[in-house]
């Protein structure tokens, strides 16, 4: 016997249909004799629903307010959930964030959870119950509010209620299959993987990859917990997120398998780049550069400075599409301090990602994307690398195709089209 958390996604309860279906397999967990707290996610698209309706009536919502409203979407469906399984003769009993013990930090609409007591959670497993939680929400002791996590906050939710109780496994059900090598939507021979590394993960996350959220995967391997990620539309299995020194548990006692060098490929539309050009190349203008860029509150991804041969350099960098606007203004505001000629924006770029921890101890991993990219005839705007990943900046529309090509010179394609069921991974 073991304990379960499992976590249910918005579209996995968007309607009573599926959240009946979601009971029956919480049950038949519970029949399979195991202890199951689940966290559970608004149904369907009620935060974006809430989200709109709180900007119609206001155009900067009150946090506080906000977070009341935001965290509601999670109480409808736990409650739900709760009474679909009693009528399905089995004992289950729903919580809010706070009742469940889930304290955070102040910061409303992206609260961090500083501590976990699942006292009453506790009392209602050694009860016999099935415990549902509301996923992202949480309470702050010093205001004594209500606070949410973020978008997509439950799985965090999911996750810290799996260390906290110390879980055997944190299932995250989703409407995709598993992990794969590369968005199937964008790559159809991307594959299932089996598993996949906890920093591995993180690196595909920061870089594009939606399937789970980077906040939860952190959580996960700082907390030692067993993320298995899998599907709500089918019984198959999923894919395993292995923290340090974790076994994978579908794994032969003592098999030692090599593992594929490159794990997947990532692509990310959401970014813009900025070209601050003619800048003088003299020390300090980078500093003063990224300085008002950081106040905009933007956050800068890759950076490329050119070399200059006339005194005067082009610095280009990337930030989310949304932060651009704020950071062109900032910098226009500071022209004549700064000293640069001009500013160029241009959102037509995407970025491709190769991530494996692999390329610690191969050599000749980047050569492979540059010779794909080539013979593709694929120009390449920026470079930037990590221990684990090579990124490279394209135009937008050279995306797909250069992600194909590479996943195919990675040996990652499959023999046939992946399944997609047309999910977004939430
Ligand atoms: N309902 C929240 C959202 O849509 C939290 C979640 O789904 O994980 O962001
Ligand atoms: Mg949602």
């Amino acid at each position: 016997m073991a304990l379960i958390v499992q976590k249910y996604g918005g579209s996995s309860v968007a309607n009573a249909e599926s959240i009946k279906r979601v009971a029956k397999r919480i049950v038949d967990t519970r029949r399979a004799g195991h202890d199951v707290v689940v966290a559970v996610s608004a149904m369907g698209d009620t935060t974006d629903e809430l989200l709109d309706l709180a900007n119609e009536v206001a155009p900067i919502p009150a946090p506080r307010e906000l977070d009341m409203l935001l965290s509601s979407g999670e109480r409808i469906s736990m409650a739900l959930l709760a009474m679909a399984i009693h009528s399905m003769g089995f004992e289950a009993r729903s919580f809010t964030g706070s009742q469940a013990g889930m304290i955070t930090d102040s910061q409303h609409g992206a609260a961090r959870i500083v501590d976990v007591t699942p006292v009453r959670l506790r009392e209602a497993l050694d009860e016999g119950a099935i415990v549902i939680v509301a996923g992202f929400q949480g309470f702050n002791r010093d205001t004594r509010d209500i606070t949410t996590l973020g978008r997509g906050g439950s799985d965090t939710t999911a996750v810290a209620l799996a260390a906290a109780l110390d879980a055997d496994v944190c299932e995250i059900y989703s409407d995709v299959d598993g992990i794969f090598t590369a968005d199937p939507r964008v790559i159809p021979r991307a594959q299932k993987l089996d598993h996949i590394s906890s920093e591995e993960m993180l690196e595909l996350a920061a870089n594009g990859a939606k399937v789970l959220y980077i906040r939860a995967v952190e959580y996960a391997r700082r907390h030692g917990v067993l993320i298995h990620a899998r599907s709500t539309f089918s019984s198959s299995e999923g894919t395993y997120v292995l923290g340090e020194g974790m076994k994978n548990p579908r794994e032969a006692e003592g098999a030692d398998m090599e593992e594929p060098i490159v794990a997947g490929v990532a692509t990310d539309f959401s970014q813009a780049k900025i070209t601050v050009a003619g800048v003088p190349d003299v020390p300090g203008k980078a500093a003063e550069i990224f300085k008002i860029v950081a106040k905009s509150g933007a956050n800068v991804d890759m950076i490329v400075q050119n070399v200059s041969a006339t005194g005067r350099t082009d610095i280009s960098f990337t930030v989310p599409k949304a932060d651009a606007a704020g950071a062109l203004k900032a910098l226009a505001g500071e022209q004549t301090e700064v000293g640069f000629q001009n500013l160029v924006h241009d959102d037509q770029i995407g970025k491709l990602s190769v991530v494996g921890a692999g390329m610690r101890t191969h050599s000749g991993v980047s050569a492979v994307l540059f010779e794909a990219l080539s013979a593709g005839g694929i120009n390449i705007e920026m470079i930037s690398t990590s221990e684990i990943r090579i990124s490279v900046v394209l135009r937008g529309d050279d995306l797909a195709e250069a992600a194909r090509t590479v996943h195919t010179a990675y040996g990652l394609d499959g023999e046939s089209d992946a399944t997609i069921h047309a999910g977004t991974g939430r």
